[in-house]
């Protein structure tokens, strides 16, 4: 997976890790396959703690 930090949110995101949401103007990590070039698949937005937790 790639990731991106630091994103500001401008709408909600449901987060995958724990299934919460993350709400508006939180930073959080943006994540999609590694093997999709950007743009082709839905990306994965994560709460930071729970994309660390992941690993
Ligand atoms: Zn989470």
């Amino acid at each position: 997976m790639r990731s991106i930090s630091g994103t500001a949110a401008t709408k909600a995101y449901r987060c995958p890790g724990c299934d919460q949401e993350i709400p508006p103007g939180t930073p959080h990590v943006v994540a999609w396959p590694a093997d999709e070039p950007e743009g082709t698949v839905e990306r994965r937005h994560w709460h930071t703690r729970c994309w660390q937790r992941r690993r």
